[in-house]
């Protein structure tokens, strides 16, 4: 039996490709042994305990995975959530699982709305561990194969959340936070942070505008070895070119005089910046950088600033796919790599072809790292996904296959059970099988169940909302050099009939922010575009006028980092935001609302087939 954990070395590339396809190969029999290990730990704790009390102290793996199968609900966060509220007030953790729970981790809240709290272990550090050095070795086989020692480093975009303690002093903190703080990564870090231009003080910078500047100066500082940039999610490194944008010329001067300015006080940031980078004045290197900077427009900047940078490493599927113009355009034809899919529940995802363009990307789950089940949904489902009930909560209706099982072309909600005290628990995600590398599936990231816009009887998925808005943007935004620079969906049922509004923040190809001066027929050719992308009950709607003119409302300058702003002061960590393709509460919408400055609406009823 293959151990759940393998040490592995990620810079080798042979041993490398054997332990992908032991991986891959043996999925299935992973999965009964990471679920007879989840059982075997978790059987008699009390949330488990209560389906599978009648599993005599002796039962065999076999027993304990049957009445697991015939017993253990479905869960939703409602359901783990008394448990973490009593764990976080110092009950023991052996409530929810028999490893000692050492942190509470908190989920973005931005995809699905609400800020959650899991559970989290030392061996789920250990997971982290093994799942970057996953992601190490695959950038290491099919982005750096030929560089051997010689390699680059990576402008690398990272932040915590400076997070807080339970009332029995339990930390809460993002996922990535606990990370970059433990010792797993300080001591074993396997997973190629020592590549990264970032200093670690930097990345654990509570300061999040300290932390930007210096993570940027340092990228500035080390663009002669730069091999590749980015950030976890395309949004967070788009926040880093536009924060670059407005503070060249201060960093500029900080390497020309070698003087970090005065208003970085976080004194272990402010010690390691100029002991170990900023070493001494460079008026040349601040020169070259400054003319790069001030030629305008901005396209390919991360080439010319990064001449070294082979690709752009972040997150671009599922919502972040609106992102993608605007990393083309800033890395003029470098490939955009999106390593993974991951979530705080469970960091599993990998990206095994990390050269697949964008639209190809599919992933595939480690099946050591926890068990995977999936709950079939077919179009009409989303509703109830949407509502969260009906659907799933009868376990006698409801269809889990495994992992294995999955068919290709079917779309699925993803269940997970952990070493964490996550039992059949539902993430969220709906994901698409794309096909199988060996006997394990590839998923396309298809978008969150919540998030399905709803005025009459129509229903328009993350999907179809993302598909729509890119197809009104190739059409007549992008061939007029237009980026759009952020999009978010509301479903304004205010005034009756309601109407669909997208908020787009849009900017010229010279990366003039575009307020007023657009040409209205142009984004009332998109709010038509839009409109005629929607399902067909959508366009019987509108001929019916149950639904009126969909609406686009253009943004100011910053409305999308004001609306990251809001998410980070309520608890989400800068790494892990992602902009909500849809909003549903009133006072994000009134961040918005508040930077309007433009509104157009669809001249003409949606046509296409009743
Ligand atoms: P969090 O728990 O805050 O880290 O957010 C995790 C969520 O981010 C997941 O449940 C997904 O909805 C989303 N997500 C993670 N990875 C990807 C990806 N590769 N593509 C699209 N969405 C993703």
């Amino acid at each position: 039996m293959m151990a759940l954990l393998p040490e592995f070395d990620p810079a080798d590339v042979g041993a490398g490709r054997g332990l992908i396809d032991r991986l891959t190969a043996d999925a299935a029999a992973l999965l009964r042994d990471v679920l007879a290990e989840i059982l075997r730990r978790n059987s008699h704790t009390e949330y488990l305990g209560r389906f599978l009390d009648r599993a005599s102290p002796g039962a065999s793996a076999a027993d304990l995975r049957d009445a697991f199968k015939e017993r253990v609900p479905v869960s939703a966060y409602e359901d783990i959530e008394p448990y973490v509220r009593r764990v976080a007030s110092g009950e023991p953790s052996s409530i929810l699982c028999s490893e000692p729970i050492t942190h509470l981790l908190t989920s973005s809240g931005t995809s699905g709305g609400q800020l959650k709290l899991f559970p989290s272990t030392a061996e789920k550090l250990d997971q982290r561990l093994f799942y970057n050095g996953v992601q190490a070795l695959l950038r290491k086989m099919h982005l750096h194969p030929d560089q051997g020692d010689r390699r680059g480093k990576g402008m690398y975009l990272m932040f915590i959340f400076p997070g807080s303690l339970t009332s029995s002093g339990l930390p809460i903190m993002a996922s990535s936070s606990a990370y970059y703080h433990s010792s797993q990564f300080r001591e074993h870090d396997i997973g190629g942070f020592g590549r990264c231009t970032s200093p670690i003080e930097a990345v654990l910078c509570p300061d999040g505008r300290q932390s930007m500047y210096c993570q940027l100066l340092c990228g500035l500082l080390d663009r002669g070895v730069v091999d590749h940039v980015g950030g976890t999610f395309a949004n967070a490194f788009i926040r880093g070119i536009q924060f670059l944008e407005d503070n060249w010329e201060e960093m500029c001067s900080n390497i020309r005089t070698g003087r970090l300015s005065d208003w970085i006080t976080h004194a272990p940031l402010r010690d390691a910046v100029a002991a170990r980078h900023l070493r001494g004045p460079d008026p040349a290197l601040a020169d070259e950088i400054a003319s790069e900077c001030a030629r305008k427009p901005w396209d390919g900047i991360v080439r010319r600033l990064w001449p070294g940078a082979r690709y752009i490493l972040a997150i671009v599927t599922g919502s972040m796919s609106q992102y993608i113009p605007v990393l083309e355009s800033y890395g003029a034809g470098l490939p955009l790599v999106s390593p993974m899919y991951v979530c705080t529940e469970c960091a599993a995802g990998i990206n095994l072809n990390p050269l697949d363009i964008p639209s190809a990307v599919s992933y595939a789950l480690l099946p050591n790292i926890a068990y995977f089940e999936f709950a079939e949904v077919t179009h009409g489902d989303d509703e109830k996904v949407q509502a969260g009930t009906g659907l799933y909560d009868n376990l006698g209706e409801l269809k889990l296959v495994d992992l294995v099982d999955v068919k290709i072309g079917r779309r699925y909600e993803l269940i997970v059970t952990t070493f964490a005290g996550l039992y059949r628990y539902r993430v969220g995600d709906l994901l698409t099988v794309s096909g199988f590398y060996n006997a394990t599936p590839l998923f396309r990231f298809t978008g969150r169940c919540g998030v399905v816009l709803k005025i009459d009887f129509e229903s328009i998925s993350e999907e179809d909302l993302l598909k729509a808005i890119s197809q009104a943007y190739e059409l007549h935004l992008r061939p007029l050099g237009y980026m759009l620079g952020g999009s978010t969906a509301y479903a304004d049922i205010s005034t009756l009939p309601g109407h669909y509004i997208l908020f787009w923040e849009l900017a010229t190809a010279e990366g003039n922010h575009v307020a007023t001066d657009i040409d209205r027929a142009v984004m009332e050719n998109c709010c038509l575009a839009v409109e005629n992308c929607f399902d067909q009950m959508y366009r019987k709607s509108r001929r019916r006028g149950s639904i009126t003119a969909l609406e686009i409302r253009v943004l100011e300058r910053g409305a999308f980092d004001a609306l990251m702003d809001l998410f980070l002061s309520r608890g989400t960590s800068a790494s892990q935001y992602k902009t909500p393709t849809a909003i549903r509460s009133e006072q994000v919408l009134l961040v918005l609302e508040e930077r309007v400055s433009g509104r157009y609406f669809s001249q003409e009823t949606p046509n296409g087939p009743l």
